[in-house]
């Protein structure tokens, strides 16, 4: 979502003739943009300032936090930083060109004044504003903003406001210029894509349409939320060929005293039956999901439920993380941060070894299979081989001498190998 809001304010940044540069030594103002869901989201951010002081005192820089952590810590961060002179959150990006020049200005005139565009909008989807978009094969485009849903551990709907769905047809022709421009892939983004609503438009109906555009080859999306799967969404991924067969379903805990305790709305049976319905629909479908270990009260018999529960999904992979207290949120004000941070660190241990071996032995199907995968690039350990992903989102990477045409690029591999994070293509 920072990707592609960065790419928005370059865009906005870019009409009002701001000139960006790679080179950080020749740039009058420097932009970062945070994300504020765990604490070592922030801590990155407290890093890279802190080195950005260092540059600030050789020559004059104006210094901007962007997004979820300026929005949710406002005049903290001002007054923590100094060396901070424009904030602007997620829904106000629209000003920031005039913030940046002011503060340019006052710097000139040896000012030192802070700069704030902090509030949140129910409307605001920067309608008619195109991408200024990163080079590559995927293009995002943000379909909603915001979440209603309030879950108990989460800060997105404090920093990223009410949910507001934007209009399809600003989204079909922004897929169709994305085509145009020779993006293969397109990613519908929201913070709770599958409640997507514009009138008579569900996501079924959207996803179906965007799939649609000739051109491209694959549509992905992220992240849903399990409460929003209704029959024709399911159909929709199931029946078109565009549309990848990977959902990315947020679990969070397999105890229903903790999802409750969430405010997830979901137990651990119903969210079994769901993946139960979807595996039944789309044999295919590669499922991952995201877990927090060490919620408030968390006990070990809570947590034996998602192991339980891990083992019996048997999903492709999962991002597992510990439980952060975030500011501001119902479970900060409600309940107790009261796991101590080791046992959180043993939990996230203990899953991420039994979600591996499960993602490898689930990987092994693959082997001694012809798959189709679109090539994105150069494998990251070495430059001799190449890097794609299949159609359910899983790495592939082959030596490049057997068939490499470059990013873009759809070619079958036939699958010899396997690991937890890898296929082994040739
Ligand atoms: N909207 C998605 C959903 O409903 O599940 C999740 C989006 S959230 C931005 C991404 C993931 O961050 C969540 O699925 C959750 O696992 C994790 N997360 C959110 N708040 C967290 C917190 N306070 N501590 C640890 N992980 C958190
Ligand atoms: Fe956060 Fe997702 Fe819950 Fe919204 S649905 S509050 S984004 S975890």
């Amino acid at each position: 979502m920072n990707e592609s809001d960065s790419e928005l304010v370059r865009s906005l940044l870019k009409q009002q003739g701001f000139v960006f540069t790679e080179d950080r030594e020749r740039a009058d103002v420097l932009l970062v943009n945070t994300c504020a869901i765990r604490e070592n989201a922030h801590n990155k951010i407290y890093a890279h300032l802190s080195e950005l002081k260092a540059v600030k005192k050789q020559r004059p820089l104006v210094v901007g936090v962007l997004g979820c952590m300026a929005q949710n810590l406002k005049t903290d961060l001002a007054d923590k930083e100094p060396i901070v002179d424009v904030l602007a959150g997620p829904d106000s990006y629209r000003q920031l060109p005039s913030l940046l020049t002011t503060a340019l200005e006052a710097q000139e005139q040896g000012l030192a004044q802070k700069r704030f565009a902090l509030d949140l909008s129910e409307y605001e989807t920067y309608e008619g504003i195109l991408p200024d978009r990163d080079s590559g094969v995927n293009a995002w485009i943000t379909v909603m903003r915001g979440c209603d849903n309030f879950c108990s551990f989460c800060v997105v709907p404090y920093t990223r406001g009410r949910e507001r769905s934007r209009d399809p047809e600003s989204i079909l022709d922004e897929a169709r210029d994305a085509a145009a421009r020779g993006f293969k892939q397109i990613t519908l983004l929201g913070q709770n894509v599958n409640s997507y609503r514009y009138g008579e438009w569900d996501f079924a109906r959207l996803i179906t349409a965007v799939a649609d555009v000739s051109e491209i080859e694959r549509v992905r999306f992220t992240s849903p939320h399990p409460k929003d799967f209704p029959p024709a969404l399911i159909e929709a991924i199931a029946t078109h060929p565009r549309v990848c067969k990977h959902i990315h379903l947020p679990l969070q805990s397999g105890s229903d005293r903790i999802l409750e305790l969430m405010g997830r709305t979901y137990t651990g049976a119903e969210y079994l039956a769901l993946v139960d319905r979807i595996r039944r629909a789309i044999p295919d479908i590669v499922l991952t999901t995201d877990i927090i270990c060490g919620f408030c009260s968390e006990s070990d018999d809570d947590f034996q439920a998602t192991f339980r529960l891990v083992e019996q999904a048997q999903l492709d992979s999962a991002y597992i993380f510990k439980y952060s207290e975030r500011k501001n949120t119902i479970a900060a004000r409600k309940y107790a941060d009261d796991i101590p941070d080791q046992v959180k660190g043993q939990r996230v241990s203990k899953l991420v070894e039994i979600q591996r071996a499960i993602t490898a032995e689930r990987n092994r199907r693959y082997i001694g299979k012809t798959l189709p995968v679109l090539i994105e690039g150069d494998a990251t350990r070495s430059p001799t081989q190449g890097m794609g992903k299949t159609d359910g989102n899983i790495t592939v990477v082959w030596d490049k001498s057997t068939g490499h045409p470059g990013p873009g690029a759809m070619v079958t591999k036939h699958i010899f190998d396997a690991s937890a994070a890898t296929l082994y293509g040739e």
